[in-house]
């Protein structure tokens, strides 16, 4: 009998603490930035990009997609073609625009953006001109191209802080079944 009734103070402590695997804010706001990215049509680059405030209060996402009003279907979804005019490139809006432009504070000056991709030179203008004053990136394969060569430069100039994010999980599974996981009623 006492070994049982230790048993289960114990396993009622257990759920009294915190739990302690909860995602940190950064992880939460870079998979706000991908789950974000799931949204996008475009078949060969899905990008999101998160804003949050100096209060962690997300203020701002996007993804990449056409312009509004532009259909989907209309405009060309092609990486390669033999008129430019054909391609996603002179349309597309990438993420970081959408983000910024989606913002529901009067500004985003002094925040940080979350984002899948390092920005392109385009973008690093909006985010220099918007006040941004950082950028936490995952993956930076575009790292030689002289779009992400002048985004930098810009950066550097413009005080912009930029860092490689490194997640501490490879993956985080949302399981929408999980919230009809059983536990037992609260004892009386
Ligand atoms: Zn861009």
């Amino acid at each position: 009998m006492s070994g049982e009734a230790a048993g289960s103070g114990q396993a009622a402590d257990v759920m009294c603490k915190k739990r302690e695997d909860y995602l940190e804010w950064c992880e939460y706001f870079m998979a706000v930035a991908f789950l974000s990215a799931q949204r996008s049509k475009d078949p060969s680059s899905q990008v999101g990009a998160c804003i949050v405030n100096p209060e962690n209060k997300i203020v701002g996402i996007g993804y990449n997609g056409m312009p509004n009003g532009c259909h989907d279907d209309v405009l060309p979804w092609a990486r390669t073609a033999s008129d430019r005019l054909d391609t996603k490139y002179p349309y597309v809006c990438h993420a970081e625009l959408n983000a910024i432009m989606n913002k529901n504070s009067a500004d985003v000056k002094g925040c940080i953006m979350y984002v899948a991709l390092f920005p392109c030179n385009e973008c690093a203008k909006l985010i220099i001109q918007a006040g941004i004053k950082e950028v936490i990136f995952m993956s930076d394969k575009y790292h030689d191209t002289p779009e992400m060569k002048a985004a930098r430069h810009m950066f550097d100039l413009s005080g912009v802080k930029y860092t490689k994010f490194v997640p501490k999980q490879k993956s985080i599974v949302i399981d929408f079944d999980s919230i009809n996981s059983k536990r037992s009623p609260p004892a009386l």
